[in-house]
């Protein structure tokens, strides 16, 4: 078997000569911190590339349970909905796919919301004081003014 050339760790840049089995395709050296540290950089390529694996796995799994399990624990204001009727109406892989799809939306309005913030040097205020908001007469309430009248 021909001699594999030296090749610079993909971790530490140290020259290592590769497995002659594993030959070109080795990319780090054989020490173990190093074989742990590509091992994890390849399993968050993966997950980067495949971002839906384990939420379609864990709907899959809570999907097969043969009591119904809990409903999922969302973030608030999520939490406010009853989930619980949800996953008796629409069954638990429905309704586990409408949580995440909520969470989803809810985390990408925050991000959104959180790069808006850090664009602004200083949020300008937008709402009066709470002493000038107590000054401002209440509106008609919800059925005290008939539009049909
Ligand atoms: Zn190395």
């Amino acid at each position: 078997m021909p001699d594999v050339p030296k090749k610079p760790c993909c971790v530490c840049r140290r020259w290592f000569r590769p497995d002659p089995r594993i030959g070109f395709r080795q990319r780090a050296c054989r020490n173990p911190d190093c074989q742990i540290a590509r091992r994890k950089k390849k399993q968050k390529r993966w997950r980067e590339r495949h971002p839906d694996y384990f939420i379609a796995r864990r709907i899959l799994d809570r999907g097969k349970a043969e009591r119904p399990p809990e409903p999922l624990r969302l973030p608030p204001p999520l939490n406010r909905l009853p989930w619980d009727i949800a996953q008796d109406e629409f069954g638990v892989k429905a309704t586990d796919f409408i949580g995440v799809f909520g969470k989803l939306l809810l985390h990408g309005a925050q991000s959104q919301f959180e790069a808006y913030l850090t664009d602004l040097p200083r949020l300008p205020d937008t709402l009066p004081s709470a002493a000038v908001q107590s000054q401002i007469p209440p509106v008609a309430t919800f059925g005290s003014r008939n539009p049909r009248a």
